[in-house]
């Protein structure tokens, strides 16, 4: 294109332009010398472009030296070789701060860093530092992050009792079974249920009873000490524990444990038979190191020992092989 403006007036304009980029724009020589210091970089920096212009880069940012930085203004000024230095493997390189409080409490903007070599006419090859501010985006991630660590706790929490809800248990069940085959261990489950819950909320209200499941949840699970044992709310009044490489005797042993300790609640319930107190009846199973059942079947076992342990009373527990 043919322009009748003169070039001296382009000039003038190219330097505005440099001075109202939201970027940070820094050129290099062959001998790694600032030539450019735009208007972001001193605002930035607190560097006047001529406190910087004419002195080598690594002189002004000696901590870059040896660092991703530096090696990329190498590999451009030798190798004509272009890079693009994302934020999150390279951790704020310049002293860059947002403004003077952030530079005093040394918090450094988020940096992307892009380098490039640039053809300069009569003398050897430049480079082009581009210095993009993402720390707006960076915030924005980490809190997507943080909000979807959340939300996946959530998806596995109970929303009345905070413990393990049925989706949790069926994730940790597959989980299990697959490594108890594997590995050739045994596999208990304990199936708990409140008795005469339906009574105990006809009696003492719905809200009494929420407040019930609550305290029971909370002691029960509270009790398990392995990180591999899992109690999660498995339906209404209903509870499921997950016990990997117990034998059905030790998973007996925890069960009447675990009822014991429901009954010294001492959650009055004056509907509940012979005892006035809140009382569980757990069922048990397990599946021996010989004999790998599925899924299905240690559950309808544990739901069996679980039928036996009502039938015969209440306020205890029951054990059934798979
Ligand atoms: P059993 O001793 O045979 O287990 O008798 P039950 O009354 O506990 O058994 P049933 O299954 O007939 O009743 C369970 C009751 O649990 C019925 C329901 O109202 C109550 N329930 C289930 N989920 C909740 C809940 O989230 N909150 C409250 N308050 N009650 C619930
Ligand atoms: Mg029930
Ligand atoms: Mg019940």
């Amino acid at each position: 294109m043919d322009s009748k403006l003169p070039e001296a007036h382009r000039l003038k304009v190219l330097r505005s332009v440099l001075g109202a980029v939201n970027l940070g724009m820094v050129v290099v020589d062959a001998d790694g010398r600032v030539v450019l210091w735009n208007a972001w970089m001193s605002r930035h920096s607190g560097l006047a472009q001529v406190d910087v212009v004419g002195a080598e880069l690594l002189a002004v940012y000696p901590e870059l030296r040896g660092g991703r930085v530096d090696a990329a203004i190498g590999q451009a000024l030798r190798d004509n070789f272009p890079s693009l230095l994302s934020q999150s493997l390279n951790k704020a390189p310049f002293a860059l701060h947002a403004n003077a409080a952030a530079a005093a409490r040394g918090e450094r903007l988020q940096q992307a860093i892009e380098i490039t070599p640039i053809a300069v006419e009569d003398a050897p090859r430049h480079c082009l530092v581009q210095i993009r501010d993402v720390s707006v985006a960076v915030a924005r991630e980490k809190l997507l992050r943080e909000q979807t660590m959340v939300l996946r706790s959530q998806t596995f929490a109970d929303g009345l009792t905070g413990i393990a809800n049925r989706r949790h248990f069926d994730v940790a069940m597959e989980k299990e079974h697959r490594r108890a085959k594997r590995a050739g261990a045994a596999l208990s489950l304990l199936m708990i249920d409140i008795d005469r819950f339906k009574a105990y909320n006809d009696h003492y209200g719905h809200q009494k009873g929420d407040q019930c499941l609550i305290q029971v949840a909370a002691a029960l699970a509270a009790m398990l000490r392995r990180p591999c044992d899992l109690m999660a709310r498995y339906g209404g009044e209903e509870f499921a524990v997950i016990l990997p490489e117990l034998d059905i005797e030790q998973a007996g042993r925890i069960a009447e444990t675990i009822r014991a300790r429901a009954l010294e609640l001492a959650i009055p319930h004056e509907r509940n038979g012979e005892v006035p107190y809140v009382t569980v009846s757990i069922g048990v199973t397990s599946q021996r190191p010989q004999a790998p059942v599925d899924i299905e079947a240690l559950i309808g076992a544990a739901d069996r020992a679980l039928y036996d342990a009502k039938k015969a009373g209440r306020n205890r527990s029951a054990a059934r092989p798979p």
